[in-house]
């Protein structure tokens, strides 16, 4: 099982390697990272000033199929997303089509009028990232608030969860 990393040109620069790692670090499976190279963003919804996130997994989509990329992608946007139904949504998956898309606009710490950290905000987007990937690998939500892949209703249930899978997600994701 692999994984790549699509880091939007505008995401905060720098990070793509480092978070590739923790993303590595936290699933036990490889990552590679895509060269940017004009990936075409649709879905922005002027009066909510966010992207649709299913909106952007289908550009992603077409890209995969369009460029051949065999591994399941992750994207990582700056933008605020937001999905029907939910006033808006830290990152998306679609398993069954091996894309999914994290924001990193609500994982700083000025956003909530906080002093920026960056260690902070690595730690969220490595979260972020190994739990929409998780789902690429088949990983479903689970109930252990400390597991990666417990779905947070907020940054504080966020930050609460440690930069691991918990062993029964472990066991899944191993084939168990
Ligand atoms: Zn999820
Ligand atoms: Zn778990």
């Amino acid at each position: 099982m692999r994984f790549a990393l699509y880091w939007d040109h505008r995401s905060p620069e720098g990070l793509q390697r480092p978070i590739q790692r923790r993303i590595e670090g936290i699933l036990g499976v490889k990552g590679s990272l895509i060269e940017p190279n004009g990936l075409l963003l649709t879905g922005f919804d002027m009066l909510r000033r966010q992207y649709s996130a299913p909106a952007l997994l289908t550009c992603l989509e077409a890209a995969r199929r369009r460029r051949g990329w065999e591994d399941p992608v992750l994207l990582v946007v700056p933008d605020d997303l937001y999905a029907p139904g939910e006033e808006y949504v830290f990152g998306l998956a679609r398993p069954e089509r091996g894309t999914a898309v994290v924001s990193t606009a609500r994982l700083h710490n000025h956003f909530y009028g906080r002093a920026p950290c960056d260690d902070d905000l690595m730690d969220r987007v490595a979260k972020e990232g190994a739990h929409e990937v998780g789902h690429l690998l088949g990983l479903e939500h689970c109930d252990e608030r400390e597991c990666v892949m417990y779905a947070p209703r907020s940054l504080d249930e966020l930050d609460r969860k440690r930069k691991m899978v918990c062993p029964a997600c472990t066991a899944l994701l191993r084939g168990g």
